[in-house]
């Protein structure tokens, strides 16, 4: 299995090189050379399986050799044996033909823990065959650095530092990236804006001699690992629906792009799904773009789910890739125009390669805290603002085949926006209850380069 970059003119690599790597050297995203295909017998003969074996099954053909069997799915064990619930990633019912897929039942209460916690085992494993190490930094608004913080603490190949902007993460998240006593692991508050801290990041990794240095390393969502990890609960809880009998929708809070895109493979590796439907907050730049095939960038507008505030959606870049029939020239002059214009026109016939697959929809504010409380009376469900956003989305896309909304957080995360919308505070789950009682460690740092790769080097060679 090969992976090849998005721009088309970087080397192509194996899973491993691909997934240690993170972004390609041409500036674009790796994706599999070919889409491995499960048959309808493959499909079926999932049901009932645990969720580690349907992950197994799943991913086994994208890696290539990078893991035996066994090394693989101890990797696998390991990834998910510190989830707070046996199915993983369980269903629950919200209507007729509607179903909620919990994806937050892992240690830090959100969807990222699936792929940060499988990537955190992969990257041991192959670190240490290698006697290697690396550095990983990252920046963060708040997940998808606790979900790193949980994954990589007291792996030896692997310091992990991650960036965010003091201040401004909710405490939930703030406690969940300080808390963790390994020495490996570092938070780093930083003084500034998240972009602030993704403007460090992507000065450390501009910075060759550093990068060099120091091994630094990516885990944010371009990583193509942390998608194919993603791929798996859209085929355990579509065979648990009845698929390949049965085909499913699926509607997913979107940011990034990161989460719906490893629905869209799932689909292309022969998994019966009807339609991918795109929700977003009121930073609706994939909305717009499915609506008027203009894909213009206009800021970032703070909201009550700020996991998916995004000024652009770096995954879409796979999901064009395909679109424009895998022309790596022609992405490559749509990000040319986005970087220089702020934005670009996508094709006809692109523009009809995606609606093949993808609806969109939008949710404002008002509506984000109007679904909580819908999700409430209706159900009984206490929905976390991100998964308000996909109900809301979804029942304005309910019909034919059932359909299947991604709740991407516990609401115990966002707490005030929970209690501002029904009154009641979330409470944390009971494995994770003594959060607010376990100390805090962290450094604050100036928002500046050389201050930041001190730490690193220092940190890294204590
Ligand atoms: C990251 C995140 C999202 C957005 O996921 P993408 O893969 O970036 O589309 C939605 N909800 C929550 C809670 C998240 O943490």
């Amino acid at each position: 299995m090969h992976y090849v970059s998005t721009r088309g003119s970087a080397p192509v690599l194996t899973f491993e090189d691909a997934m240690l790597t993170g972004l390609a050297r041409d500036g674009g995203l790796y994706v599999p050379e070919t889409i491995p295909q499960l048959s309808a017998g493959d499909i079926k003969a999932m049901a009932g399986l645990r969720y580690e074996e349907i992950a197994f099954r799943v991913m086994k053909p994208f890696i290539g050799d990078t893991f035996t069997d066994t090394e693989f799915m101890e990797c696998i064990e390991r990834a998910y044996a510190g989830f707070g619930h046996d199915a993983r990633a369980p269903l629950v019912q919200l209507g007729p033909n509607h179903h909620l897929l919990e994806l937050f039942h892992g240690p830090t209460l959100a969807f990222k823990d699936f792929a940060m916690q499988l990537i955190g085992q992969m990257f041991q494993v192959a670190l240490s065959r290698r006697g290697d190490r690396v550095t990983i930094v990252g920046a963060t608004s708040g997940d998808t650095g606790s979900a790193a913080m949980e994954a990589f603490k007291g792996l030896d190949a692997v310091d992990l530092f991650i960036m965010y902007p003091n201040g401004r993460v909710s405490e939930v998240q703030r406690r969940q990236m300080t808390t963790p006593s390994e020495s490996n692991v570092h938070a780093l508050a930083v003084t500034g804006d998240f972009d602030t801290c993704q403007g460090a990041l992507k000065d450390m990794f501009n910075d060759h001699t550093f990068r060099d240095e120091v091994k630094l390393a990516g885990v944010n969502s371009i990583n193509w690992a942390r998608v194919l990890a993603q791929v798996v609960y859209y085929f355990s809880s579509a065979v648990s629906l009845g698929a390949p009998d049965r085909a499913v929708s699926f509607t997913i809070p979107t940011g990034n792009f990161g989460d719906i895109f490893a629905g869209y493979i799932a689909k292309r590796m022969g998994l019966p799904i009807d339609r991918l439907v795109i929700a977003t907050n009121q930073n609706d730049i994939l909305h717009r773009a499915m609506e008027s095939s203009a894909y213009t960038t206009n800021g970032v507008k703070p909201s009550i789910s700020p996991s998916m505030d995004i000024q652009v959606s770096s995954n879409f870049e796979r999901a064009l890739f395909d679109a424009y029939g895998r022309d790596g020239n022609a992405v490559s002059q749509l990000m040319d125009e986005l970087k220089q214009g702020g934005g670009f026109k996508i094709s006809q016939g692109a523009m009809q390669a995606l609606r093949d697959h993808f609806d969109s929809g939008r949710c404002d504010e008002d509506e984000t805290t109007a679904a909580i409380r819908w999700g409430l009376t209706h159900t009984g469900e206490i929905l976390c603002p991100h998964s308000a956003i996909g109900v809301h989305v979804a029942n304005q896309h309910l019909a034919g085949s059932p359909m299947i909304t991604l709740a991407t957080a516990h609401p115990a995360k966002f707490p005030d926006a929970v209690e501002n919308a029904i009154g009641v505070r979330p409470p944390l789950p009971t494995r994770m209850a003594d959060l607010y009682d376990r100390s805090e460690r962290l450094t604050e740092v100036p928002g500046e380069l050389a201050a930041l790769q001190a730490i690193v080097r220092d940190r890294i060679n204590r």
